[in-house]
Protein backbone atom coordinates (compact mmCIF):
# COMPACT_ATOMS: atom_id res chain seq x y z
CA UNK A 1 0.00 0.00 0.00
CA UNK A 2 1.28 3.76 -0.97
CA UNK A 3 1.66 6.15 1.37
CA UNK A 4 -0.31 8.28 -0.27
CA UNK A 5 -3.09 10.60 0.12
CA UNK A 6 -5.49 9.76 3.22
CA UNK A 7 -9.46 8.43 2.73
CA UNK A 8 -11.74 7.60 5.74
CA UNK A 9 -13.44 3.81 5.50
CA UNK A 10 -16.64 3.47 6.19
CA UNK A 11 -16.18 2.70 9.86
CA UNK A 12 -14.34 5.81 10.17
CA UNK A 13 -10.75 3.84 9.93
CA UNK A 14 -8.39 6.19 8.22
CA UNK A 15 -6.51 4.58 5.66
CA UNK A 16 -3.99 5.21 2.48
CA UNK A 17 -5.60 5.25 -0.74
CA UNK A 18 -3.92 4.04 -3.84
CA UNK A 19 -2.87 5.83 -7.20
CA UNK A 20 -4.64 4.24 -10.21
CA UNK A 21 -3.97 4.91 -13.73
CA UNK A 22 -5.93 4.44 -16.23
CA UNK A 23 -4.13 3.97 -20.00
CA UNK A 24 -7.13 3.89 -22.44
CA UNK A 25 -9.51 6.16 -19.99
CA UNK A 26 -12.32 6.62 -23.05
CA UNK A 27 -12.62 2.59 -24.24
CA UNK A 28 -14.92 0.34 -22.83
CA UNK A 29 -12.91 -1.06 -19.93
CA UNK A 30 -11.62 2.39 -19.30
CA UNK A 31 -14.99 4.02 -18.75
CA UNK A 32 -16.21 0.60 -16.93
CA UNK A 33 -13.37 1.15 -14.49
CA UNK A 34 -14.51 4.90 -14.22
CA UNK A 35 -17.36 3.53 -12.88
CA UNK A 36 -15.98 1.01 -10.54
CA UNK A 37 -13.84 3.30 -9.05
CA UNK A 38 -16.92 6.39 -8.37
CA UNK A 39 -17.96 3.54 -5.78
CA UNK A 40 -14.71 3.00 -4.19
CA UNK A 41 -13.37 6.89 -3.50
CA UNK A 42 -12.05 5.89 -0.34
CA UNK A 43 -10.07 3.55 -1.60
CA UNK A 44 -8.61 4.36 -4.82
CA UNK A 45 -8.12 7.93 -6.51
CA UNK A 46 -6.90 8.09 -10.09
CA UNK A 47 -4.15 9.45 -10.54
CA UNK A 48 -3.47 9.54 -14.44
CA UNK A 49 -5.57 8.92 -17.63
CA UNK A 50 -4.58 8.63 -21.14
CA UNK A 51 -6.54 8.12 -24.32
CA UNK A 52 -5.68 8.01 -28.34
CA UNK A 53 -7.70 10.31 -29.68
CA UNK A 54 -11.35 11.77 -28.26
CA UNK A 55 -9.96 14.85 -26.74
CA UNK A 56 -13.60 15.83 -25.66
CA UNK A 57 -14.43 12.75 -23.29
CA UNK A 58 -10.73 13.11 -21.97
CA UNK A 59 -11.72 16.86 -21.19
CA UNK A 60 -14.69 15.42 -19.61
CA UNK A 61 -12.85 12.85 -17.34
CA UNK A 62 -9.97 15.13 -16.60
CA UNK A 63 -13.02 17.43 -15.05
CA UNK A 64 -14.38 14.76 -12.78
CA UNK A 65 -11.21 13.12 -11.58
CA UNK A 66 -8.68 15.51 -11.34
CA UNK A 67 -5.77 13.62 -12.72
CA UNK A 68 -2.36 14.68 -11.72
CA UNK A 69 -1.16 13.60 -15.43
CA UNK A 70 -3.42 13.79 -18.61
CA UNK A 71 -2.13 12.32 -22.41
CA UNK A 72 -3.51 12.44 -25.53
CA UNK A 73 -1.82 9.84 -28.10
CA UNK A 74 -3.06 10.96 -31.09
CA UNK A 75 -5.21 13.26 -32.22
CA UNK A 76 -5.53 17.15 -32.15
CA UNK A 77 -7.41 19.02 -29.23
CA UNK A 78 -7.79 19.16 -25.68
CA UNK A 79 -5.54 21.18 -22.88
CA UNK A 80 -2.35 22.59 -23.32
CA UNK A 81 -1.60 21.24 -20.28
CA UNK A 82 -1.61 17.08 -21.47
CA UNK A 83 1.14 15.50 -22.65
CA UNK A 84 0.79 14.49 -26.47
CA UNK A 85 2.49 10.83 -28.30
CA UNK A 86 2.81 7.53 -27.34
CA UNK A 87 5.34 8.40 -23.99
CA UNK A 88 2.43 10.15 -22.74
CA UNK A 89 1.66 6.01 -22.33
CA UNK A 90 4.93 5.17 -20.67
CA UNK A 91 4.32 8.41 -18.54
CA UNK A 92 1.36 7.75 -17.24
CA UNK A 93 2.62 3.88 -16.57
CA UNK A 94 5.48 5.14 -14.15
CA UNK A 95 3.67 8.07 -12.80
CA UNK A 96 5.34 8.65 -8.89
CA UNK A 97 1.65 8.32 -7.82
CA UNK A 98 0.35 5.61 -9.67
CA UNK A 99 0.42 2.17 -7.53
CA UNK A 100 -1.72 0.15 -9.69
CA UNK A 101 -1.51 0.95 -13.63
CA UNK A 102 -4.98 -0.23 -15.64
CA UNK A 103 -3.62 -0.75 -19.33
CA UNK A 104 -6.89 -1.06 -21.13
CA UNK A 105 -5.48 0.21 -24.12
CA UNK A 106 -6.04 -1.90 -27.38
CA UNK A 107 -3.52 -4.03 -29.03
CA UNK A 108 0.23 -4.06 -29.17
CA UNK A 109 -0.53 -0.32 -28.97
CA UNK A 110 0.28 -0.93 -24.98
CA UNK A 111 3.56 -2.65 -25.05
CA UNK A 112 5.91 -0.62 -23.74
CA UNK A 113 3.41 0.89 -21.03
CA UNK A 114 3.28 -2.13 -19.28
CA UNK A 115 7.10 -3.06 -19.78
CA UNK A 116 7.73 0.62 -18.09
CA UNK A 117 5.54 -0.09 -15.58
CA UNK A 118 6.60 -3.82 -14.31
CA UNK A 119 10.16 -2.34 -14.29
CA UNK A 120 9.20 0.40 -11.80
CA UNK A 121 7.39 -1.65 -9.30
CA UNK A 122 3.65 -0.92 -10.02
CA UNK A 123 0.78 -3.46 -9.90
CA UNK A 124 -0.24 -3.96 -13.76
CA UNK A 125 -3.76 -4.51 -13.73
CA UNK A 126 -3.95 -5.84 -17.50
CA UNK A 127 -7.01 -5.93 -19.91
CA UNK A 128 -4.54 -5.16 -22.81
CA UNK A 129 -3.82 -8.81 -23.30
CA UNK A 130 -1.89 -8.21 -26.53
CA UNK A 131 0.90 -7.53 -24.47
CA UNK A 132 1.71 -10.62 -22.89
CA UNK A 133 0.74 -12.72 -26.20
CA UNK A 134 3.36 -10.30 -27.72
CA UNK A 135 6.20 -10.42 -24.87
CA UNK A 136 5.11 -12.44 -22.26
CA UNK A 137 8.76 -13.36 -21.06
CA UNK A 138 9.60 -9.83 -21.52
CA UNK A 139 7.20 -8.85 -19.01
CA UNK A 140 8.30 -11.05 -16.87
CA UNK A 141 11.63 -10.21 -16.93
CA UNK A 142 10.52 -6.27 -16.53
CA UNK A 143 8.46 -7.84 -13.52
CA UNK A 144 11.37 -9.52 -11.84
CA UNK A 145 13.75 -7.07 -12.68
CA UNK A 146 11.34 -4.10 -11.04
CA UNK A 147 9.40 -5.87 -8.42
CA UNK A 148 6.19 -5.16 -11.04
CA UNK A 149 3.77 -7.57 -10.88
CA UNK A 150 0.51 -8.54 -13.59
CA UNK A 151 -3.20 -8.56 -11.86
CA UNK A 152 -5.32 -9.96 -14.77
CA UNK A 153 -8.79 -8.09 -15.72
CA UNK A 154 -9.90 -10.33 -18.13
CA UNK A 155 -12.23 -12.32 -16.99
CA UNK A 156 -11.49 -15.98 -17.74
CA UNK A 157 -8.11 -15.39 -16.10
CA UNK A 158 -9.19 -13.27 -13.23
CA UNK A 159 -11.77 -16.65 -12.84
CA UNK A 160 -8.14 -18.86 -12.85
CA UNK A 161 -6.79 -16.81 -9.96
CA UNK A 162 -9.83 -17.34 -8.21
CA UNK A 163 -10.30 -20.44 -8.70
CA UNK A 164 -6.35 -21.17 -8.06
CA UNK A 165 -6.40 -19.57 -4.62
CA UNK A 166 -3.22 -20.26 -2.69
CA UNK A 167 -2.55 -23.80 -5.07
CA UNK A 168 0.55 -23.38 -7.21
CA UNK A 169 0.99 -24.94 -10.91
CA UNK A 170 2.34 -28.16 -9.74
CA UNK A 171 -1.33 -29.24 -8.28
CA UNK A 172 -2.85 -28.15 -11.78
CA UNK A 173 -3.95 -30.72 -14.47
CA UNK A 174 -5.40 -28.47 -16.67
CA UNK A 175 -6.76 -25.11 -16.99
CA UNK A 176 -10.33 -25.23 -18.80
CA UNK A 177 -10.98 -21.34 -20.72
CA UNK A 178 -14.51 -20.92 -21.18
CA UNK A 179 -15.70 -18.90 -24.75
CA UNK A 180 -19.18 -17.60 -25.52
CA UNK A 181 -18.50 -18.86 -28.81
CA UNK A 182 -19.49 -15.54 -30.17
CA UNK A 183 -21.90 -14.11 -32.84
CA UNK A 184 -21.50 -17.15 -34.97
CA UNK A 185 -21.26 -20.32 -32.77
CA UNK A 186 -24.07 -21.65 -34.65
CA UNK A 187 -23.47 -20.50 -37.99
CA UNK A 188 -22.38 -23.12 -40.52
CA UNK A 189 -19.92 -22.32 -43.58
CA UNK A 190 -21.87 -21.08 -46.57
CA UNK A 191 -23.67 -18.31 -43.54
CA UNK A 192 -20.00 -17.34 -42.21
CA UNK A 193 -19.11 -16.57 -45.67
CA UNK A 194 -21.47 -14.20 -46.29
CA UNK A 195 -20.95 -12.60 -42.70
CA UNK A 196 -21.34 -9.12 -41.98
CA UNK A 197 -19.37 -6.34 -40.11
CA UNK A 198 -22.70 -5.40 -38.56
CA UNK A 199 -23.26 -9.81 -37.81
CA UNK A 200 -19.59 -9.84 -36.34
CA UNK A 201 -20.16 -7.34 -34.05
CA UNK A 202 -23.22 -8.20 -32.84
CA UNK A 203 -22.43 -9.87 -29.40
CA UNK A 204 -24.31 -12.24 -27.69
CA UNK A 205 -23.57 -11.63 -23.87
CA UNK A 206 -20.88 -9.17 -23.75
CA UNK A 207 -20.64 -5.09 -24.85
CA UNK A 208 -16.99 -3.84 -25.46
CA UNK A 209 -14.63 -2.43 -27.78
CA UNK A 210 -14.78 -3.12 -31.75
CA UNK A 211 -11.91 -4.80 -31.82
CA UNK A 212 -11.59 -7.47 -29.70
CA UNK A 213 -15.47 -7.91 -30.25
CA UNK A 214 -14.48 -8.62 -33.84
CA UNK A 215 -11.69 -11.05 -32.01
CA UNK A 216 -14.59 -12.95 -30.18
CA UNK A 217 -16.34 -14.03 -33.52
CA UNK A 218 -13.29 -15.10 -34.85
CA UNK A 219 -12.04 -16.91 -31.69
CA UNK A 220 -8.92 -15.13 -31.98
CA UNK A 221 -9.86 -13.53 -28.95
CA UNK A 222 -9.61 -17.34 -27.41
CA UNK A 223 -6.33 -17.60 -28.80
CA UNK A 224 -4.93 -14.81 -27.53
CA UNK A 225 -6.67 -15.47 -23.83
CA UNK A 226 -5.05 -19.07 -24.08
CA UNK A 227 -1.53 -17.72 -24.67
CA UNK A 228 -2.35 -15.19 -21.94
CA UNK A 229 -2.66 -17.87 -19.78
CA UNK A 230 0.08 -19.64 -20.89
CA UNK A 231 2.33 -16.84 -19.46
CA UNK A 232 0.36 -15.69 -16.42
CA UNK A 233 0.45 -18.97 -14.90
CA UNK A 234 3.04 -21.05 -16.09
CA UNK A 235 0.72 -23.49 -17.96
CA UNK A 236 2.39 -25.21 -21.07
CA UNK A 237 -0.30 -25.78 -23.70
CA UNK A 238 -1.06 -28.86 -23.59
CA UNK A 239 -2.22 -28.59 -20.08
CA UNK A 240 -5.20 -25.79 -20.70
CA UNK A 241 -8.31 -26.28 -22.95
CA UNK A 242 -11.47 -24.15 -24.38
CA UNK A 243 -14.80 -25.26 -24.32
CA UNK A 244 -17.96 -23.10 -25.27
CA UNK A 245 -20.20 -22.01 -23.10
CA UNK A 246 -22.72 -19.69 -24.24
CA UNK A 247 -24.07 -17.99 -21.16
CA UNK A 248 -20.77 -16.54 -20.19
CA UNK A 249 -21.46 -17.27 -16.25
CA UNK A 250 -18.72 -20.07 -15.73
CA UNK A 251 -15.91 -17.52 -16.08
CA UNK A 252 -13.32 -20.49 -15.84
CA UNK A 253 -12.02 -23.72 -14.21
CA UNK A 254 -8.99 -25.09 -12.89
CA UNK A 255 -8.89 -28.97 -12.51
CA UNK A 256 -6.40 -30.34 -10.19
CA UNK A 257 -4.12 -33.06 -10.10
CA UNK A 258 -6.41 -35.34 -7.43
CA UNK A 259 -9.90 -34.47 -10.47
CA UNK A 260 -11.70 -31.72 -8.44
CA UNK A 261 -12.48 -28.62 -10.61
CA UNK A 262 -13.17 -25.25 -9.30
CA UNK A 263 -15.02 -22.89 -11.24
CA UNK A 264 -16.05 -19.09 -10.52
CA UNK A 265 -19.04 -17.92 -11.91
CA UNK A 266 -20.85 -14.81 -11.99
CA UNK A 267 -22.85 -12.09 -13.66
CA UNK A 268 -21.12 -11.42 -17.21
CA UNK A 269 -20.38 -7.65 -16.27
CA UNK A 270 -16.34 -6.28 -16.54
CA UNK A 271 -16.95 -4.32 -13.45
CA UNK A 272 -16.46 -7.78 -10.95
CA UNK A 273 -12.68 -8.55 -12.81
CA UNK A 274 -11.61 -4.87 -12.62
CA UNK A 275 -12.22 -4.50 -9.23
CA UNK A 276 -10.50 -7.72 -8.57
CA UNK A 277 -7.37 -6.79 -10.10
CA UNK A 278 -7.47 -3.34 -8.05
CA UNK A 279 -7.84 -5.11 -4.73
CA UNK A 280 -6.13 -8.64 -5.36
CA UNK A 281 -5.82 -10.36 -2.79
CA UNK A 282 -8.44 -8.74 -0.81
CA UNK A 283 -12.40 -8.59 -1.57
CA UNK A 284 -13.91 -5.15 -0.99
CA UNK A 285 -18.17 -4.78 -0.62
CA UNK A 286 -19.41 -3.69 -3.60
CA UNK A 287 -23.21 -3.74 -4.56
CA UNK A 288 -22.71 -2.38 -7.96
CA UNK A 289 -23.46 -5.58 -9.69
CA UNK A 290 -26.62 -7.07 -10.06
CA UNK A 291 -26.84 -10.14 -7.67
CA UNK A 292 -25.97 -13.60 -9.28
CA UNK A 293 -29.46 -15.90 -9.54
CA UNK A 294 -28.28 -19.44 -10.34
CA UNK A 295 -32.41 -20.06 -11.66
CA UNK A 296 -32.27 -16.87 -13.59
CA UNK A 297 -28.76 -17.80 -15.17
CA UNK A 298 -30.13 -22.04 -15.98
CA UNK A 299 -29.55 -23.86 -18.03
CA UNK A 300 -25.43 -23.62 -18.15
CA UNK A 301 -24.25 -25.59 -21.34
CA UNK A 302 -20.56 -26.22 -22.37
CA UNK A 303 -20.24 -27.40 -26.32
CA UNK A 304 -16.87 -28.47 -27.68
CA UNK A 305 -15.04 -25.72 -30.05
CA UNK A 306 -16.09 -25.65 -33.77
CA UNK A 307 -12.44 -25.70 -34.56
CA UNK A 308 -12.82 -26.21 -38.78
CA UNK A 309 -15.23 -23.14 -38.42
CA UNK A 310 -12.83 -20.54 -36.73
CA UNK A 311 -9.69 -21.97 -38.41
CA UNK A 312 -8.13 -18.58 -36.02
CA UNK A 313 -7.89 -20.08 -32.64
CA UNK A 314 -6.45 -23.36 -34.43
CA UNK A 315 -3.64 -21.04 -35.91
CA UNK A 316 -2.99 -18.46 -32.60
CA UNK A 317 -3.06 -21.75 -30.51
CA UNK A 318 0.18 -23.38 -33.17
CA UNK A 319 1.56 -20.12 -32.65
CA UNK A 320 1.68 -20.04 -29.20
CA UNK A 321 3.56 -23.37 -28.75
CA UNK A 322 6.18 -22.50 -32.04
CA UNK A 323 6.85 -19.55 -29.67
CA UNK A 324 9.88 -17.27 -30.67
CA UNK A 325 8.50 -14.08 -32.43
CA UNK A 326 4.94 -16.63 -33.31
CA UNK A 327 2.61 -15.02 -31.15
CA UNK A 328 3.64 -11.88 -31.77
CA UNK A 329 3.15 -12.45 -35.79
CA UNK A 330 0.03 -13.95 -34.89
CA UNK A 331 -1.36 -11.14 -33.18
CA UNK A 332 0.15 -8.04 -35.48
CA UNK A 333 -1.56 -9.94 -38.72
CA UNK A 334 -4.87 -10.66 -36.38
CA UNK A 335 -4.59 -6.75 -35.78
CA UNK A 336 -3.84 -5.87 -39.42
CA UNK A 337 -6.80 -8.44 -41.01
CA UNK A 338 -9.29 -6.77 -38.38
CA UNK A 339 -8.68 -2.85 -39.17
CA UNK A 340 -9.06 -3.94 -42.72
CA UNK A 341 -12.27 -6.12 -41.95
CA UNK A 342 -13.58 -2.80 -39.70
CA UNK A 343 -12.77 -0.57 -42.67
CA UNK A 344 -14.81 -2.88 -45.22
CA UNK A 345 -11.86 -3.58 -47.17
CA UNK A 346 -11.74 -7.61 -46.19
CA UNK A 347 -14.28 -10.34 -45.73
CA UNK A 348 -14.69 -12.11 -42.20
CA UNK A 349 -13.41 -15.46 -43.92
CA UNK A 350 -10.25 -13.79 -45.22
CA UNK A 351 -9.21 -12.40 -41.47
CA UNK A 352 -8.40 -16.44 -40.52
CA UNK A 353 -7.11 -16.59 -44.01
CA UNK A 354 -4.75 -14.00 -43.89
CA UNK A 355 -3.54 -14.89 -40.27
CA UNK A 356 -2.45 -18.25 -41.25
CA UNK A 357 -0.54 -17.09 -44.45
CA UNK A 358 1.31 -14.68 -42.00
CA UNK A 359 2.24 -17.61 -39.94
CA UNK A 360 3.52 -19.65 -42.55
CA UNK A 361 5.60 -17.28 -44.54
CA UNK A 362 6.91 -15.21 -40.47
CA UNK A 363 5.96 -17.58 -37.92
CA UNK A 364 9.75 -18.76 -37.61
CA UNK A 365 10.98 -15.02 -37.19
CA UNK A 366 13.14 -14.60 -33.66
CA UNK A 367 12.13 -13.78 -30.65
CA UNK A 368 13.93 -12.17 -28.45
CA UNK A 369 14.26 -8.61 -27.28
CA UNK A 370 11.77 -5.87 -27.88
CA UNK A 371 13.15 -4.51 -31.35
CA UNK A 372 13.06 -8.35 -32.46
CA UNK A 373 9.43 -8.36 -31.42
CA UNK A 374 8.64 -5.40 -32.69
CA UNK A 375 10.05 -6.16 -36.20
CA UNK A 376 8.17 -9.33 -36.45
CA UNK A 377 4.82 -7.04 -36.02
CA UNK A 378 5.40 -4.56 -38.39
CA UNK A 379 6.41 -7.40 -40.89
CA UNK A 380 3.06 -9.17 -40.16
CA UNK A 381 1.01 -6.16 -40.49
CA UNK A 382 2.71 -5.04 -43.92
CA UNK A 383 2.05 -8.79 -45.13
CA UNK A 384 -1.56 -8.89 -44.25
CA UNK A 385 -1.72 -5.49 -46.20
CA UNK A 386 -0.19 -6.36 -49.10
CA UNK A 387 -2.14 -9.64 -49.34
CA UNK A 388 -5.77 -7.91 -48.68
P1 LIG B 1 -11.80 0.07 -26.74
O1 LIG B 1 -11.52 0.16 -28.18
O2 LIG B 1 -13.19 0.28 -26.25
O3 LIG B 1 -10.87 1.10 -25.94
C1 LIG B 1 -9.49 1.19 -26.18
C2 LIG B 1 -8.89 2.36 -25.43
O4 LIG B 1 -7.51 2.43 -25.75
C3 LIG B 1 -9.50 3.71 -25.77
O5 LIG B 1 -9.45 4.55 -24.63
C4 LIG B 1 -8.55 4.25 -26.84
O6 LIG B 1 -8.51 5.68 -26.84
C5 LIG B 1 -7.23 3.66 -26.40
N1 LIG B 1 -6.35 3.38 -27.53
C6 LIG B 1 -6.68 2.72 -28.66
N2 LIG B 1 -5.62 2.62 -29.48
C7 LIG B 1 -4.60 3.23 -28.85
C8 LIG B 1 -3.25 3.48 -29.19
N3 LIG B 1 -2.74 3.08 -30.36
N4 LIG B 1 -2.48 4.13 -28.30
C9 LIG B 1 -3.00 4.54 -27.13
N5 LIG B 1 -4.26 4.35 -26.75
C10 LIG B 1 -5.05 3.69 -27.61
O7 LIG B 1 -11.27 -1.38 -26.27
P2 LIG B 1 -11.72 -2.23 -25.00
O8 LIG B 1 -12.85 -3.11 -25.37
O9 LIG B 1 -11.85 -1.36 -23.80
O10 LIG B 1 -10.46 -3.20 -24.83
C11 LIG B 1 -9.24 -2.75 -24.27
C12 LIG B 1 -8.37 -3.95 -23.96
O11 LIG B 1 -9.01 -4.75 -22.99
C13 LIG B 1 -8.13 -4.87 -25.17
O12 LIG B 1 -6.84 -5.43 -25.08
C14 LIG B 1 -9.16 -5.96 -24.98
O13 LIG B 1 -8.78 -7.17 -25.59
C15 LIG B 1 -9.18 -6.07 -23.47
N6 LIG B 1 -10.42 -6.62 -22.91
C16 LIG B 1 -11.58 -5.96 -23.09
C17 LIG B 1 -12.76 -6.47 -22.54
C18 LIG B 1 -14.07 -5.72 -22.69
O14 LIG B 1 -15.07 -6.13 -22.10
N7 LIG B 1 -14.13 -4.63 -23.41
C19 LIG B 1 -12.73 -7.68 -21.83
C20 LIG B 1 -11.51 -8.33 -21.67
C21 LIG B 1 -10.36 -7.79 -22.20
MG1 LIG C 1 -11.85 -12.61 -21.91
Amino acid sequence: MSDGARGATADGVSQASQGVAILGSTGSIGTTALRVLARQRDRFRVVALTAHANAAQLAEQEDAWHPAFVGLVAGDGGRASWERGTDALVGAATHEEADIVLNAVVGAAGLDATLAALEAGKRVALANKETLVVAGELAAAAAARGGGEIVPVDSEHSAILQCLGEHDRADVRRLIITASGGPFRLWDDARLRAATLADALNHPTWSMGRKITVDSATLANKALEVIEAHFLFGIPYDRIDVVVHPQSVVHSMVEFVDGSVVAQMGVPSMELPILYALTWPERVRDDGVPRFDPVAASPLTFEPVRHDAFPALGHGLAAGRAGGAAPAVFNAANEQAVALFLEGRMTFADIATRIGEALDALGGLPGGDRNALLAADAAARAFVREHA
